[in-house]
């Protein structure tokens, strides 16, 4: 059986599955020519005795090369085929078609049977299906030829028709007004299918002939006119989404607009559903996203907290030597201080922790401003010292420590016995860009013990050449 057409052959129940009465009245006689057994003589059963059926009925006759002349094409036929195949063969057909034809007629010839077929119209363009009873009938010759009944089984129009009224979407088609110009100014509506009259919530009869702009809520819209439009003038597709204002909940339609002779086609169809799952995505991915933020915040805190030195505010021994990670190549000239409150067991000793406490406050805040002066950093590594990184030279970084170190000298400390004074010694080094922290920070302890050896409450720099690039890496103990 030939492929990708659509065909059907019986040899029986033909009456039944006819959609023609013909067929079945047709056959009765047929079978009453066949005189019990063998085929009937041509002569008992041609055209000439079957004149009612004659427009649709045709006499094919071996042409001895497999194919089949047509010695008789119904005009019937020939009239809604669009073409005549009267003395033209079975062999000016193409392809599964001529297959189709030549096999059944053969399997008629062999079995000395009449088929009944079905098949897809594939020449004649207003036909969508056609029927044919085929009756094998006897030449005086003794060869087989065969009177066929051709009718149409069901039109493109009507198959077309009853596709586009079953269509869950709705259809429209548009025909375009014009002015004496050419220009146009509307369209009217010359078809539209049940399920746009659904959609749009109002009588199909009550949709055709209506002019478009002015068809009401929904099609009257200046948005579909525009896009309409557009599509005429421009020959383009478009499509737009209207939300139709009805008392309940809110429905949205999208239009497919599609250039179509001198107008349009509109293809809606309800897309709410889709719109609310999409409104119910996006409050989602809000959500979800809402939720990283605050988990990203809350990570932030956390790390802040573990960074954090709660006494002072400054960073911790950790919080200072990750902050000088990020600092290995930043910054051209840079200082790195060291500063130890002055006899400051003493403190503790003679007026007890919490004076002690308030003291290392006071000494670290005059640290932290100065160091935020400069856009640097402070850290407490523990107890009583204290450590600072500064983005300038040292020469800078003495006058800015300096003035912090005066600073703590003349804000006594407040204690239940009344005001105490308070001194710092610093050290400085300076810490050159690439180079390890380590190198920098133990000349700034070495000349911060030249301080406090030399009567504290001074300010001294590093003595020692600055630390050379040879140890890049920070070591990682200073990071506990
Ligand atoms: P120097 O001038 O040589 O630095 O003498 P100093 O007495 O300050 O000696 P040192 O710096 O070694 O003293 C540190 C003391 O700080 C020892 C410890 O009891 C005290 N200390 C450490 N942590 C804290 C703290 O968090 N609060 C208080 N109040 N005291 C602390
Ligand atoms: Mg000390």
């Amino acid at each position: 059986m030939p492929h990708r057409l659509f065909c059907e052959v019986h040899d029986n129940d033909f009456a039944e599955r006819a959609q023609s009465p013909d067929i079945g009245a047709l056959y009765a006689l047929y079978q009453s020519a066949c005189h019990g057994g063998g085929l009937p003589a041509l002569a008992d059963f041609d055209i000439r005795t079957l004149q009612a059926y004659a427009p649709f009925l045709m006499r094919l006759e071996p042409t001895g090369a497999g194919s089949y002349s047509y010695a008789y094409y119904g005009v019937g036929i020939a009239a809604i085929a669009d073409f005549d195949m009267t003395g033209k063969s079975t062999a000016d057909f193409e392809g599964p078609l001529k297959a189709f034809f030549e096999e059944t007629y053969a399997r008629a010839a062999a079995e000395k049977k009449a088929l009944f077929t079905v098949h897809r119209a594939i020449k004649a363009n207003l036909v969508h299906t056609w029927e044919r009873l085929v009756m094998p009938v006897r030449m005086e010759s003794g060869t087989t030829a065969f009177i066929v009944y051709n009718r149409p089984r069901a039109f493109e129009q009507d198959f077309l028709r009853s596709l586009v009224n079953v269509l869950p979407d709705g259809i429209i088609a548009l025909r375009t007004c014009r002015q004496n110009d050419g220009v146009p100014f509307d369209a009217q509506i010359i078809s539209a299918n049940p399920a746009a009259a659904v959609l749009l919530n109002r009588p199909l009869g009550d949709m055709e002939g209506h002019l478009l702009r002015s068809a009401g809520p929904v099609l009257s819209s200046e948005s579909l006119w525009a896009a309409v439009l557009a599509s005429i003038v421009e020959r383009r597709k478009d499509t737009i989404e209207i939300l139709v204002n009805t008392t309940d909940l809110p429905v949205y339609l999208r239009f497919q607009i599609t250039p179509l002779f001198d107008g349009a086609l509109l293809h809606m169809a309800d897309i709410t559903a889709l719109k609310q799952a999409n409104i119910v995505l996006e409050r989602e991915q809000q959500q979800l996203r809402n939720e990283i933020f605050r988990q990203r915040h809350e990570g932030d805190v956390l790390r802040g907290l573990a960074h954090a030195d709660p006494l002072t505010g400054a960073l911790n021994r950790r919080g200072f030597f990750a902050a000088a990670e990020e600092w290995t190549d930043k910054h051209r000239q840079r200082t790195l201080v060291a500063m130890d409150i002055d006899c400051f067991k003493q403190v503790n000793d003679r007026y007890g922790h919490m004076v002690g406490d308030a003291a290392i406050q006071q000494a670290g805040a005059v640290l932290i401003d100065a160091a935020g002066q400069a856009d640097g950093v402070a850290g407490r590594l523990g107890g009583d010292e204290f450590v600072c990184m500064l983005p300038l030279p040292l020469a800078d970084a003495m006058t800015l420590i300096e003035q912090a170190r005066v600073r703590i000298s003349i804000s006594p400390v407040p204690s239940p016995i009344g005001p105490i004074a308070l001194t710092c010694s610093f050290g400085l080094a300076a810490w050159p860009r690439g180079t390890s922290i380590d190198e920098a920070l133990r000349q700034a302890d070495t000349a911060l013990y030249a301080a406090k050896a030399a009567g504290r409450n001074q300010t001294r720099q590093s003595e020692a050449r600055p630390a050379g690039a040879l140890s890049r890496t920070l070591r990682s103990d200073r990071r506990r």
